[in-house]
């Protein structure tokens, strides 16, 4: 059962076609996705559909990829909880080391109950983070806050004198630089809500250097998401690092340049093979500016360590054909994965058995759920080998964004998740039923 099929679109190390062999002959059978060792077919049959499906072996390659790229500077890497928060997820990457960025206080909760030790590697970003968030965070002993506002500072002061604990922050300055991207996920232009303009940041520093309780420590950015340049991070980071040069003029001790997330991946084909340079050429950028500053740098990926790690396993309820108009109607629907119908973006999908001789009658087909919103899709105008109702079809690259942003719109229990380790399959989240659902009302 090897040999790699390289003309279909799989996810190595993660997600790869195999050659199936049958009857007493041995003779070919279908092409078979797998992750890693086992076949998602046998997954779909198991735990049922609509279902995620991690690849542990993906991560861990990922994850050290971006290590390796950033081998020349002393750093952290700050895994951002939002882009996949299953707690065995959390726990593969603390087991390698890694820190957390988190968002909110259930992220810290979650973190926490992953790993309580790894609490010091934990930085807090968010723009309105509340007293309550802030005083657990205090209390966990986070490594570093990344203040968005005066007023946030003022909260910070407070709750760090009742606890008569010392705050490390640093100001998430906003550099007003444009990144391309999708607009509802850049983030680093003075029009948008984050941080703090760059040009106010000396008198914030100021402020917060005479405040008891509080201890400057760095300088943070974040420029947005899914941002495949380099150019964009190393002009952002030239004003970090001028900032800084400013800051320790002014007496402040800077040890922290945390640069935020927001490496992009490529959704249209497999990026394992070109990953390692993007990340060399992206580590590049950052840490140009930052030589002879002798600073610890803070990194916070999401989506470049896990978003080619997931794939979505749906199974096809009906086929059908308006005028002439084609359809697939699955079983996964905008509830278990929004990013098409947020940011109209691209997922790849395929079919998890390809008849060999199918491949050549392939046709061109909407892949549409359930749900009643005519956003409610995942690819149109797709051109699939020819497929069948209750096939099963795997929407690739969606390790990161995907699950934590699934609702229950349209009273739909959310997927299950799994876990795959070479020929290990570990169940990593139920999927939820209706009674769960109801539970909370009265
Ligand atoms: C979302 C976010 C990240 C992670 O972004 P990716 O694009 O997933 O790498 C990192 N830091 C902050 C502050 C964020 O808001």
């Amino acid at each position: 059962m090897t040999s790699r099929n390289q003309s279909l679109p799989g996810r190595p190390p993660g997600f790869t076609y195999q050659q199936t062999k049958r009857g007493l002959l041995r003779k070919k059978g279908p092409l078979a996705l797998q992750c890693e060792d086992i076949p998602l077919t046998k997954l779909a049959q198991k735990f049922g559909t609509p279902l995620y499906v991690y690849s542990s072996q993906t991560i861990s390659e990922r994850l050290s990829a971006f290590d390796r790229a950033f081998r020349d500077i002393p750093h952290t890497i700050c895994y951002s909880v939002k882009a996949n928060s299953n707690l065995s997820i959390l726990r593969l990457l603390a087991r390698k080391g890694c820190g957390f960025d988190v968002v909110s206080g259930g992220e810290l909760e979650r973190v926490m109950t992953a790993d309580r030790r790894a609490a010091k590697r934990v930085v807090f970003s968010g723009v309105g983070k509340t007293r309550e968030e802030i005083t657990a965070a205090l209390k966990a002993g986070t490594l570093l806050f990344n203040i968005e506002s005066e007023s946030e500072l003022w909260a910070l002061a407070e709750c760090a004198g009742r606890l008569r604990a010392t705050a490390p922050i640093a100001f998430r300055v906003n550099p007003d630089v444009a990144a391309e991207t999708h607009p509802y996920i850049s983030t680093g232009l003075h029009k948008h809500k984050f941080g703090v303009p760059i040009s106010k940041a000396r008198a914030l520093y100021a402020e917060a250097s005479g405040v008891r309780y509080l201890k400057v420590r760095g300088v943070s950015v974040h420029i947005g998401s899914q941002i495949t340049d380099a150019s964009p991070f190393g002009e952002a980071m030239s004003r970090v690092a001028d900032l800084v040069r400013e800051l320790r003029r002014d007496g402040h001790e800077i040890d922290y340049v945390d640069a935020g997330g927001g490496l992009g991946i490529s959704y249209d084909q497999p990026d394992a093979a070109t990953f390692p340079q993007q990340v060399a050429a992206y580590a590049a950028a950052l840490t140009k500016p930052l030589r002879e500053l002798k600073i610890h740098l803070l990194l916070e990926p999401g989506r470049s360590i896990v978003g080619p790690a997931g794939a979505l396993l749906t199974s096809i309820i009906y086929k059908k054909s308006n005028n002439g108009k084609k359809f697939l109607i699955v079983d996964a629907a905008m509830n278990d994965l929004i990013r098409p119908a947020l940011y109209g973006a691209f997922h790849e999908i395929v079919p998890v058995t390809v008849h060999t001789d199918q491949l050549a009658k392939s046709e061109a087909t909407d892949i549409v759920g359930p749900v009643c919103e005519t956003g409610d899709f995942f690819g149109r105008d797709r051109t699939l080998p020819m497929v069948e109702e209750r096939d099963v079809l795997a929407i690739l690259d969606v390790g990161a964004y995907g699950m934590v942003l699934a609702s229950n719109y349209n009273t739909r229990p959310r997927p299950a998740e799994v876990l795959v380790s070479g020929k290990s399959v570990k169940l990593i989240r139920r999927r939820e039923k209706v009674s769960d659902l109801l539970r909370a009302e009265l």
